[in-house]
C-alpha cells in the first residue's frame, strides 16, 4: 500500500493555502494537489483588494503571492495534478487524478469557484479577441477604447471604474435598473464621466470578425433591440463554485456549492470543504482564510476519531 498523508488539501487559493498553513503548523503529513503553479485562484486575477484588514490596496497578485510563499516557507508540499475524482473508503479517501492515485485520512476540498458565461454567440469564438472575463488581466489593451461591462455586482461595479482610467468610454450593461454593487462602489461608479449605464439591458450576440465590433442587445422592459458599437466586452455576471470538475460523493445544493457550515463539516466525514466552493453568506479572501483555518481544526478533531 501507498503512502497514506493525514491530510490532502485540493486547491491552492486562499482557503487551500491558509490550510496548508495550518495544517503544517499542526504538524500534519499534507498533501497540496493544484492544477498548476499559478493555481492560486482568483485573488491572483485582482487588480486592488481594499478589504483585508491590515493590507488595504495590496495587489491581488502580490498578495496571493505572498500566501504562497508563507505556506512554502512552513515546508507545505504541492503536486501538480488534476483531480478527477475523490473517493470516500471510510477511514481512506482516494484523490485520483491525472498523474496518480493519492490517499488521504482526511481531505479539505478548496476549489474555489470560476466566472459565469453569458451564454451568448459569439463570446466563446471571441474570448480573448475583446471578450474578457478579467478587466484587470486585459484592460490595459483597451487603452483609450470604448468598451462595455456586463453585470451589476461588485465585480462588475469595480471593473468599470478600473476600465473608465484607461477607457475613453465605459458601458455598464445591466438586465435591472438597480445594481447589486456595494453602494460605495456605486457611489464611486455614478461619479464618473466617461460611465454610461445601460439599464434592464442583456446582451443577445457579441459579433465581430477577428475582433469584438459590436454588441446586439435588447431592453427587457420596452423589449427594443439595438446595438452597441464596442471594442471589448468584459463579463462579470457573477461566480461558478468549482465543485463540478471531478466526481466525489459530497452533497450539493442546487447551485452545486458544496453544502458546509462554517467547520467546514460536509455530508462525508473526513471530507470538509473551505472557501468559495462551499455554501456561505460571502464570498472574500477574509472569508476564505477562515476557512482554511477552521477545516483544519476539523480535521484535526477528525483524526482524534480515527485513533
Ligand atoms: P454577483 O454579486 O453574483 O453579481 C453578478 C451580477 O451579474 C449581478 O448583478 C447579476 O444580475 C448579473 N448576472 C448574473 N447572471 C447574469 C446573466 N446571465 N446575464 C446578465 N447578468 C447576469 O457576482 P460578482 O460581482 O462576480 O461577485 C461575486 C462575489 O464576490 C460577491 O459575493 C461579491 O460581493 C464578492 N466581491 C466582493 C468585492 C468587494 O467587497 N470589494 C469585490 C469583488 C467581489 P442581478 O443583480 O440582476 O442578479
Amino acid at each position: 500500500m501507498g503512502h497514506i498523508y493525514d491530510l490532502i488539501i485540493i486547491g491552492s487559493g486562499p482557503a487551500g493555502l491558509s490550510a496548508a498553513i495550518y495544517a503544517q503548523r499542526a504538524k500534519l503529513d499534507t498533501l497540496v494537489v493544484e492544477k498548476n503553479y499559478a493555481s492560486g485562484g482568483q485573488v491572483l486575477n485582482t487588480y486592488e483588494v481594499d478589504n483585508y484588514p491590515g493590507l488595504k490596496g495590496i495587489n491581488g497578485f502580490d498578495m496571493g503571492t505572498k500566501f504562497r510563499e508563507h505556506a512554502d516557507e512552513l515546508g507545505a508540499v504541492f503536486a501538480e495534478a488534476e483531480v478527477r475524482s475523490l473517493v470516500d473508503e471510510g477511514a481512506v479517501k482516494k484523490v485520483i487524478t491525472d498523474q496518480e492515485t493519492y490517499e488521504a485520512k482526511a481531505v479539505i476540498i478548496a476549489t474555489g469557484a470560476r466566472h459565469r458565461k453569458l451564454g451568448v454567440p459569439g463570446e466563446e469564438e471571441l474570448s480573448g479577441m475583446g471578450v474578457s472575463y478579467c478587466a484587470t488581466c486585459d484592460g490595459a489593451f483597451f487603452r483609450g477604447k470604448t468598451v462595455a461591462v456586463a453585470g451589476g455586482g461588485d465585480v462588475a461595479v469595480e471593473d468599470a471604474i478600473f476600465l473608465a482610467r484607461i477607457c475613453k468610454k465605459v458601458y455598464v450593461i445591466h438586465r435591472r435598473d438597480e445594481l447589486r454593487a456595494a453602494n460605495i462602489l456605486q457611489q464611486n461608479l455614478f461619479e464618473l464621466d466617461n460611465v454610461e449605464m445601460v439599464w434592464d439591458t442583456v446582451v443577445d450576440e457579441i459579433a465581430g470578425e477577428q475582433q469584438v465590433e459590436k454588441l446586439k442587445i435588447h431592453n427587457k422592459k420596452t423589449g427594443e433591440a439595438g446595438e452597441l458599437a464596442v471594442d471589448g466586452i468584459f463579463i462579470a455576471v457573477g461566480i461558478l463554485p468549482n465543485s463540478d470538475e471531478f466526481e466525489h460523493p459530497v452533497e450539493m445544493d442546487e447551485s452545486k456549492y458544496l453544502i458546509a457550515g462554517e467547520e467546514g463539516l460536509t455530508n462525508i466525514p473526513g471530507v470538509f470543504a473551505a472557501g468559495d466552493v462551499r455554501t456561505k453568506m460571502l464570498r472574500q479572501i477574509v472569508t476564505a482564510v477562515s476557512d482554511g483555518a477552521n477545516a483544519v481544526t476539523s480535521v484535526q478533531k477528525y483524526l482524534l476519531t480515527l485513533k
